[in-house]
């Protein structure tokens, strides 16, 4: 990162992406001072040859930037007040993308090259929409690198060069602390109140958000998700003030956009439709969330120019984010067979209800560490449910719920859950029985993450007699 060269600049937050962007800054000629609460950061990063000190007590003066971490909680007080001293000394608070989005600019005009970026914000669908985004990009041929809020952070990516198609995931935290974000074309995906602690209300929550769509580079497309009130209402004031915007809606008829008519994708063109992608039978991108998501990502790539048919095509091949509705195994029974998913990234009702729309005839594995609100959000989905098979500290909770409406057992672990689930199963005579780990619960009380819970599954699933990887 070249643009602090020869300036002074303070890092907060020393977590991989926090040491990784002082050392960025270091190399591209920066006189850093960074910091951490936790004094084995500090220590890692003078290791690493980066200057601490305690950027409470620091002053301020001929400091050129103060670059927060991610993972920063802007609560949490010392941060809190770090940056309120900063602020107050005029010194500018900014973010890893803007760093990102500041070299892109100047390498970029300096090579005299287009370095195309996409970056991706929403409430729900960020991931999926980004990787399935980076997928169509590289599968019609083209260099994508994709990172950010996923995976790499941003400035570990590969160096611009001529073609390099960047795609980002960006969360609203880091949206807010990059004020040059110009991306080619923007997407906002949904906005639901959910992550509004740091900024206050949903209105200022949305609207951070919207600045992905909002600040789209001249001649740059801007997609929305316009089934939400506030991406409704950033769609039209985006279009208000001349961007060039696309709608997708999974809910009806767009006039000029994408929209959903169960698994087709349909493009409208001044109230014209014509069916723009299909994604029957595609296995990782079931559900009408999906169909949210894989709109996005077509409208995205249409708009850098790729045809319908490469997208297509990239579609099919699309092989899905692990632990997020992923297919980990398949079995043969004597009436069809058993699929078995893993959606282990479901840690609340919410996000359960997703997966238990997407499938029928489910035997369905749940719990864990309870979350506030249990599960009583999902009984319009019971009937879907043949058997419920209960783990961890939640089972007594959720088996309450369930008492009555749908057959469960406690079994406690993961391992006598999948067995018994298998064993039912294959005893039910069903065409696709679905053996679902959706926990609606934290992972704490078994597993280290929902990553581990998410593996242990599909390790303990590949080692059941008769399962074959899908
Ligand atoms: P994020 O990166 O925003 O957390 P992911 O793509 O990782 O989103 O998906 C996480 C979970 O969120 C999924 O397992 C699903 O339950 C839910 N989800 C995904 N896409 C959507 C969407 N478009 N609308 C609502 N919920 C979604």
């Amino acid at each position: 990162v070249t643009n602090f060269a020869d300036k002074k600049v303070a890092v907060f937050g020393l977590g991989g992406s926090g040491l990784l962007t002082a050392r960025a800054l270091k190399a591209g000629g920066a006189h850093v001072i960074a910091y951490d609460d936790a004094p084995l950061k500090n220590e890692q990063a003078r290791a690493a040859g980066i200057e601490t000190a305690n950027l409470a007590d620091i002053d301020w003066t001929g400091i050129a930037a103060l670059v927060l971490s991610p993972g920063v909680p802007l609560t949490h007080p010392t941060p809190h007040w770090t940056v309120q001293r900063a602020q107050l000394e005029g010194v500018e608070v900014i973010g890893d993308i803007e760093l990102f989005c500041r070299e892109r600019a100047a390498q970029t005009s300096k090579l005299g090259v287009d370095c195309p970026l996409v970056a991706i914000t929403g409430t729900n669908g960020k991931s999926t929409t980004t990787a399935l985004t980076a997928h169509l990009i590289a599968h019609a041929g083209r260099d994508a690198q994709m990172g950010g809020n996923i995976g790499v952070p941003a400035l570990a990516l590969e160096p611009f060069a001529p073609g390099r198609h960047y795609v980002l995931e960006v969360s609203s935290y880091q949206v807010d602390l990059a004020p040059s974000l110009r991306p080619t074309v923007g997407v906002l995906i949904n906005v639901s109140a959910d992550h509004i602690d740091r900024h206050g209300t949903i209105e200022n929550y949305a609207a951070i958000k919207t600045l992905v769509v909002a600040q789209v580079e001249p001649g740059g497309t801007a997609v929305v998700g316009v089934d939400d009130r506030w991406s409704r209402e950033a769609a039209d004031r985006v279009e208000r003030a001349g961007r060039n915007v696309v709608r997708v809606s999974v809910e009806g008829p767009v006039r000029d956009g994408y929209f959903a008519e169960g698994a087709r994708i349909m493009r409208a063109n001044a109230g014209k439709p014509f069916p723009a992608a299909q994604l029957t039978g595609i296995g990782s991108l079931r559900g009408q969330h999906n169909a949210q998501n894989a709109a996005c990502a077509i409208a995205a790539c249409v708009a850098l120019g790729i045809d319908l048919p490469a997208i297509q095509k990239g579609l099919v091949s699309f092989p899905g984010l692990a632990h997020r509705m992923q297919a980990v195994g398949r079995k043969k029974t004597a009436a069809g067979h058993i699929l078995y998913v893993n959606d282990s990234k479901a840690t609340n009702a919410d996000s359960t209800s997703k997966a238990l729309a997407s499938f029928t005839d489910i035997f369905w594995i749940a719990g864990g560490k309870p979350k506030s609100g249990g599960i009583e959000s999902l009984s319009e989905f019971w009937p879907r449910i043949r058997k419920a098979y209960l783990i961890g500290e939640a089972a007594d909770a959720f088996a309450k719920t369930l008492d009555g409406k749908v057959d469960h057992q406690i079994e406690g672990m993961l391992s006598k859950a999948i067995d018994a689930a298998t064993r039912d199963a294959e005893a039910s005579g069903l065409k696709e029985a679905v053996v679902l780990l959706s926990p609606a619960c934290a992972s704490f009380d078994q597993f280290p993450n929902f990553e581990v819970r998410g593996q242990a599954f599909a390790d303990l699933v590949r080692a059941v007699p008769g399962v074959e990887p899908v």
